[in-house]
């Protein structure tokens, strides 16, 4: 376990944007979850459990939260990147499947090419989705007919109720961007899930993650600071599209604007000498609800996550 003191969290998200908070807790181990409520009560601030930033809309200013950062399964003992754990192997409905135990620090972007190298089929939809497996775990991220949930067979999990503890199916509820625990806690973290994925050719699974990946390209700001689609699709219809009917395709604020190539993204432009500040990106974000429900009665929902996320 590593405390740091006042981590600036700009540099921890994809958005780049946000203050500091109380502390970082960087746990790098199963066994680091022990210390944690004593981490946590020395450090004071209300818990939030940060992966890899690429969801997040954090506020300006002196934050009083502490950052909780599992990093388990991201590192081996010789600092290279670690492997998922090969559980086993066991025969499904319509094929075979590879159990695979994944630490909620790995990196999505790793895990999908080791799985599509090694001819495990599940996660190739998701292919430009950065972010680490604790983080697709409890946005239940997905893409291209992918989502995180189906693929998981239980999962370990910390709460301040109940410590760390291994759940199954029944444990969890989820849906379109949206995960919980069924059993009511302050709040959980993640620390490993089992993943069943399906055995399959590797060569197919790569030319279908490459067909995404040049689709994603093609249509999404991949290249600049954002945090992905601000909304969620409500349903049978695109965020995107009402956004870009409502005239908020480019609309800018400071340093934040709507992007010209998907209107559900906003970026952030460090390069442009203006500061970038959350409360220009929450006065966008302000005027693209007024302007959707205006035109089209539609209350768009937030995919990103805002902290301080008050409990
Ligand atoms: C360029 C770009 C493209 C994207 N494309 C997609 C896409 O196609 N589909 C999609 O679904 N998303 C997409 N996203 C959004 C984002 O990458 C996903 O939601 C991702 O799964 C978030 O993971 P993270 O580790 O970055 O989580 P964070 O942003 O760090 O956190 C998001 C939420 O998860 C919680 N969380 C994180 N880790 C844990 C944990 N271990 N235990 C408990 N809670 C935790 C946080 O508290 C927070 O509420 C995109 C983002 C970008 C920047």
């Amino acid at each position: 376990m590593k405390i740091i003191d006042r981590p600036a969290l700009a540099e921890l998200t994809t958005l780049r944007l946000g203050g500091s908070a109380i502390a970082e807790i960087r746990l790098d181990s199963l066994a680091d979850c022990e210390r944690l409520p004593e981490a946590l009560s020395l450090a004071g601030g209300s818990a939030h459990v940060l992966g890899g930033g690429s969801n997040l809309l954090i506020r300006d200013g002196e934050l009083p939260i502490t950052v909780i950062r599992p990093l388990m399964g991201s590192r081996d003992a010789e600092g290279r990147p670690a492997e998922p754990e090969v559980l086993g192997a066991e025969d499904g409905p319509d094929g075979k499947y590879t159990l695979l135990r994944v630490g909620a620090g790995m990196r999505m972007p790793f895990l999908l090419s080791w799985t599509v190298r090694r001819g495990l089929a599940g996660l190739e939809g998701l292919v430009g989705v950065p972010g680490r497996v604790g983080g697709a775990v409890a946005m239940n991220a997905g893409s291209y007919g992918c989502s995180t949930a189906p693929l998981m067979r239980s999962l370990t999990v910390f709460t301040p109720e109940r410590g760390l503890h291994e759940i199954g199916p029944e444990g969890w509820e989820a849906s379109y961007r949206r995960f919980s625990l069924v059993k009511p806690c302050s709040w959980y973290m993640s620390a490993s899930v089992v993943l069943a994925m399906k055995q399959d050719d590797p060569a197919k699974l790569r030319r279908i993650m490459q067909e995404n990946f040049l689709r994603k390209k093609s249509g999404q700001p991949v290249h600049e600071h954002t945090a992905g689609c601000v909304f969620k699709n409500p349903e049978g219809e695109s965020a995107g599209r009402l956004l870009d009917a409502a005239g908020m395709k480019g609309r800018r604020r400071g340093a934040l604007r709507f992007s010209e190539m998907h209107a559900n993204f906003l970026a952030h432009d460090t390069k442009c000498g203006i500061p970038g500040r959350t409360e220009d990106a929450l006065a966008l974000i302000a005027e693209a609800r007024a302007a959707v429900q205006e035109r089209f009665g539609v209350s768009l929902e937030m995919e990103v996550k805002e902290w301080p996320a008050w409990r």
